[in-house]
């Protein structure tokens, strides 16, 4: 996903494909400033090399800054290489107590998320009057509903299943309807189904979403694109 947010361009979850997906779209890699990785499992963080490598010319123009969880950067098994790091002026580690400041952007953790062998947050960017929501995957648990800012801009939600599968650490439209009616977003975004929930339309899911709640959701597809 790609935001552009208080003049930086961040790139957030570069999963497979990512690169392709920025030169198919007409977007510069050279033009972001921000990676962000929301966890460590791959189908959010397996094309962090090769755009990292585009975006700085082999590492001859860093990235103002690499914001991820302990475990993508360390630990037993990292998810970004040694050389990657070189491509950034500043690396955090998110972490519960702490938040993130690029000039005029405040990034921070809101909540921890419950997914299998990963640490995962959900993370908040504010600038000036304006906030963006990204709820990465995880299990709904109760803390969730009240974990939130009341009506954010915008929310990005991954949105695995329709139904809550307690076999799975994902959130299902289900789950996300119940926050969606407690925070009142101003524009909702539902992204990162399985199969399941795309036999049942995903359209379809956020229509029903919106129309029970009134807040306006929307079903990503690629190259969609969101004003807020
Ligand atoms: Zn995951
Ligand atoms: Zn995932």
């Amino acid at each position: 996903m790609w935001l552009h947010f208080g003049g930086k361009n961040i790139i957030i979850d570069p999963g497979p494909g990512s690169l392709i997906r920025m030169f198919e779209r007409g977007l510069e890699p050279r033009d972001l400033n921000v990676v962000v990785l929301s966890h460590r499992h791959l189908d959010h963080v397996a094309d962090v090399a090769s755009v990292v490598e585009s975006a700085t010319d082999a590492n001859k123009n860093k990235l103002d800054l690499l914001l991820a969880p302990y475990d993508a950067l360390d630990g037993e098994d990292p998810v970004v290489l040694k050389y990657t790091k070189k491509g950034f002026k500043r690396i955090e580690i998110i972490s519960m107590k702490n938040q993130y400041q690029l000039e005029e952007i405040t990034i921070r953790p809101l909540i921890p998320h419950i997914h299998q062998g990963a640490t995962v947050y959900s993370l908040e960017f504010r600038y000036k009057d304006k906030i963006f929501i990204y709820v990465p995957c995880g299990k709904f648990y109760e803390d969730m509903l009240y974990a939130y800012p009341q009506n954010p801009d915008l929310m990005v939600f991954n949105t695995t299943f329709v139904k809550p599968n307690l076999n799975y650490y994902h959130l299902s439209a289900e789950e996300v309807e119940k926050i969606i009616d407690k925070v009142r977003p101003k524009k909702v975004v539902l992204t990162h189904f399985s199969i399941n929930m795309l036999k049942a339309n995903p359209k379809k899911v956020a229509e029903g979403i919106k129309e029970r709640t009134k807040v306006e959701v929307m079903a990503a597809h690629d190259g969609m694109k969101v004003e807020f």
